[in-house]
């Protein structure tokens, strides 16, 4: 079994970022509206993850970390079945394979909370009780001290923490009303309340993308046929043109895609600024059956069914509302 888990840990836990993504997007799944992200030494000595979501059932705690498909799995054509699916409902069990892994939650209705335990060798399922509030923690300490070879593979202290920081920010512009906490070492390095006003959400978009972002940056509100885009495209005159700062959101789901890099530019460069890269966070919606998501779920892309008219959508919005809006 933990071999399985193992070989499946290669498919979901590449290094520490992925740990974090497959724990806060459990948060999310739990209804959390506080999330805390506790980081030591770039996550590779640990990670923990606190959300005051709906937590696990005393009965249910040993289930979250147990793989659910094992019993299925017979054959390697089975074994390879389960990794070509992408794994949904292993992240757990995954991650326990290959660090050492602590669950602690409570239920709101729950006397007190309780925890489980699990790393490559040893699995307590038998549940502890423990003093946490209502919600749940994840602890995972010394990621991959069992797979020595994927622990060569991973980098820098400093490098494993900015894929751990990217991350969240992504996270924290896609979902406005969670609050975030970001520690590394025992430092703050983001503290992101939950946003619901225009204001609050531009506090947001300074801590991540820098306030001379927001203060030089058109807003924009657009829609046509169907598609609303929003968001903020940074100017000129804000001159951090870093390429990491493109947020583009379909539907609350971040993506990278060609087709919508170029509309975006062909606007920007179009209007404002010949050869440069423009900054900007971006909310394409639109109906769901206009967009195939990708089948592998750690993937930023997607197909639009009509990709023609969804670029030039985005060029129209953008070219618009930055000639309107030019300074
Ligand atoms: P999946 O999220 O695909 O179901 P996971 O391995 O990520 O699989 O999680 C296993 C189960 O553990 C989840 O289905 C959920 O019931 C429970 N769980 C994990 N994290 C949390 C959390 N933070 N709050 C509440 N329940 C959680
Ligand atoms: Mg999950």
């Amino acid at each position: 079994t933990q071999l399985v888990n193992q070989i499946a840990a290669g498919e979901v836990v590449e290094r520490p970022a992925s740990v974090v993504k497959e724990l806060v997007e459990n948060c999310f799944d739990a209804g959390a509206t506080q999330i805390q992200i506790d980081v030591e030494q770039g996550g590779t000595r640990q990670i923990r993850i606190r959300d005051n979501g709906c937590g696990i059932v005393k009965d249910d705690l040993a289930l979250a970390l147990s793989r659910h498909a094992t019993s299925k799995i017979a054959s390697l054509d089975d074994l390879e079945h389960v990794i070509s699916m992408g794994f949904r409902g292993e992240a757990l069990p995954s991650i326990s394979s290959v660090a050492r892994l602590t669950l602690i939650s409570r239920t709101a209705d729950a006397d007190c909370a309780w925890q489980v335990s699990a790393d490559g060798t040893e699995q307590n399922f038998d549940p502890q009780p423990d003093p946490h509030p209502p919600g749940t923690t994840v602890d995972v300490r010394d990621l991959f001290y069992n797979t020595p070879a994927r622990r060569k593979f991973l980098k820098a202290e400093k490098t494993e923490f900015s894929h751990i920081e990217s991350l969240i920010q992504k996270l924290a512009l896609a979902r406005f009303d969670v609050g975030f906490l970001l520690n590394h070492n025992q430092r703050e390095v983001l503290n992101l309340k939950p946003a619901d006003t225009q204001a609050a959400q531009e506090k947001r978009i300074a801590a991540i993308c820098g306030s001379a972002f927001v203060e030089n940056c058109v807003k924009i509100d657009f829609a046509a046929s169907g598609l609303h885009l929003h968001g903020w495209v940074g100017l000129p005159t804000f001159s951090r043109s870093q390429q990491d700062m493109q947020f583009f959101y379909v539907n609350g789901r971040l993506i990278k895609d060609r087709l919508v890099a170029h509309a975006v530019k062909q606007a920007y460069q179009d209007v404002l600024y010949h050869g440069r890269h423009p900054v900007f966070v971006l909310y394409l919606e639109l109906d769901p059956a206009l967009v195939d998501v990708n089948a592998h779920p750690t993937k930023l892309e997607v197909r639009f069914r009509e990709g023609r008219m969804v670029h030039d959508f985005l060029f129209q919005a953008l070219h618009r509302s930055l000639a309107d809006q030019r300074p």
